[in-house]
């Protein structure tokens, strides 16, 4: 990737977006607009369509047709495969393009969002492609006389509903699967971030993908969302965002078809430093970049760091040193290390949280402020800060920006209770040089996924996914298809 190569489309006018509904861009049926601002200078960028209820059943209608068309849903794994994979290659070829336009709509720093987004998506597409012919299905170990076939077979309508911190990669781990099972997608995604996924449905058709299968309906959360959580029409609903929203989809599903719901919600992750970790140094700098990068605004940020008592003090020093340098900036150099908040709202419930924790007596190691106001975009210095105990809103509820708490811990078990002190539970991590420690906290931490001496490292092979009130369901790995296939027994009387 070069700078005048991302240079070359940072300007790039971006024309007003329709909906994507059957395989054709429209307007909303009132044809009312939402202003694309964008967090590099708070400029207007462009317009979407801002869906109403009506749009919502247009598309829901448009994927239930095409799901009982069975151009898609009947069409055997192998040639759905063929689709999925020329929608990677095509996904592949314009990446620069997708990740420059994504970043222009969210702001997140570009080094990380082309390897986060455009090709994270074309290997999820790739992958799900790749795995669907070879699901087979089974035979029960019935008595002789009957024969138990179980098959397994698309659901139907799948709407998706994704935030805006990784359109692109947090959409593609639910289309991808999604589609590759045979089902229709209708989805709605975040208000500041849909500009890619609308381009995503465009190349959905150039791959082949028949219309109506993946539509994209852009508006309100509360409007088009809300539509897409009660419509009769959807069987299954796949969300990633807040918890507050995630239970507003379980009361629309329970008041209307009670449609299966997958919700991916926030974290409050604890990274946990031991001082017999193998190299304090190099966990210092992973635990800067693992709640940092993209400004925080990333849900498995480890954006609680517990470190023992005997190194407490030196190891925060350091880890507020190191935040101090990191390079906040235009997400569009490649130099920057963090990019622009999302919003202006997201920026000042950030700086919130900081004000609220110095009031109740936590101590501001390093950053704390908003910072290049004059460009005119959303930017926010990396917080450090210490004292911050269980009890505090900063300890316990997610900010989901720049902003690292520290509480020291006294041995393994106060780690523990420390640890789980949240009601969530989507990510942790433990740094130690004692391996049978190590593996009693992955055991004991309650969280979908335990780092041992590192922080957030994973690929597609693995599960993604929330324990407690961060979720229920997976995203990436087989077992993400699981969400998007039925069971269906055959009990044969031989
Ligand atoms: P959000 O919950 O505010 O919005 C998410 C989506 O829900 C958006 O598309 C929004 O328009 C829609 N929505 C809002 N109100 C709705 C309603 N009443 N009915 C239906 N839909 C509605 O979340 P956000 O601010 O976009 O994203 C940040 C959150 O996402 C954080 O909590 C973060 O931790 C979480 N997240 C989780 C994961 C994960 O894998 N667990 C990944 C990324 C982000």
């Amino acid at each position: 990737m070069k700078q005048a190569d991302i240079d070359a489309r940072r300007a790039m006018p971006v024309p007003a977006a329709g909906l994507f509904i059957d395989g054709a861009g429209r307007a909303a049926a009132d044809g009312a607009t939402l202003d694309v601002l964008s967090p590099l200078d708070g400029s207007r960028l462009t317009t979407i369509a801002d869906a109403t209820a009506q749009d919502l059943d247009a598309a829901c209608g448009s994927a239930r047709s095409a799901f009982e068309r069975g151009d898609w849903s009947r069409r055997s794994p192998v040639e759905r495969k063929k689709v999925l994979l020329k929608m990677a290659d095509l996904i592949e070829a314009r990446a620069l393009d997708l990740a420059v336009l994504g970043v222009r709509d969210n702001g997140t720093e570009i080094s990380m969002a082309l390897k986060a987004e455009p090709l994270s998506a074309a290997a999820t597409f790739r992958y799900y492609g790749e795995l669907i012919d070879k699901v087979y299905g089974e035979i029960a170990p019935t008595d002789g006389s009957v024969l138990g076939l179980v098959h397994k077979q698309p659901i139907g309508v799948v709407g998706v509903i994704v935030p805006w911190n990784f359109p692109l990669m947090i959409g593609a781990w639910k289309i991808a699967p999604a589609l590759a099972a045979g089902n229709s997608v209708v989805l709605k995604p975040a208000e500041t971030a849909s500009l890619t996924l609308l381009r995503l449905a465009e190349l959905a058709i150039e791959a082949g993908v028949p219309p109506g299968v993946f539509n994209v309906v852009t508006g309100q959360g509360p409007v088009a969302g809300q539509a897409l959580g009660l419509s009769m029409e959807v069987d299954v609903l796949a969300f990633t965002g807040s918890g507050g929203v995630g239970r507003r989809l379980l009361d629309y599903a329970a008041r209307s078809n009670l449609k299966r719901v997958y919700l991916e919600l926030g974290g409050k992750s604890p990274n946990i430093v031991f001082a017999d970790a193998p190299d304090l140094a190099a966990a210092a700098r992973v635990a800067v970049y693992g709640i940092f990068r993209n400004s925080g605004q990333v849900c498995i940020a480890g954006s609680r760091l517990l470190v023992q008592a005997s190194v407490a003090d030196d190891f925060a020093a350091e880890v507020a040193r190191i935040a101090a340098a990191v390079r906040v900036g235009d997400p569009l150099d490649l130099s920057t290390e963090a990019g622009a908040m999302n919003s202006l709202p997201q920026l000042e419930r950030a700086q919130g949280f900081v004000a609220g924790a110095l009031d109740e007596g936590a101590r501001l190691l390093s950053g704390g402020a908003r910072t290049l106001e004059a460009t005119g975009g959303w930017y926010m210095q990396p917080t450090v800060i210490a004292d911050v105990t269980p009890t505090m809103d900063l300890f316990r509820n997610e900010v989901f920006g720049p902003v690292l708490a520290v509480t020291p811990f006294t041995d393994e078990t106060d780690a523990i209770r420390l640890a789980n002190g949240t009601d969530f539970g989507l990510a942790a991590a433990v740094w130690t040089s004692n391996l049978s420690r190590a593996h009693r906290m992955v055991r004991d931490i309650r969280a979908g996924v335990v780092h041992v001496n590192t922080y957030g490292g994973s690929d597609l092979t693995v599960p993604l996914g929330g324990h407690r009130q961060s979720g229920n369901g997976y995203d990436k790995s087989p077992h993400a298809l699981d969400k998007f296939l039925d069971l269906k027994t055959a009990w044969i009387q031989l």
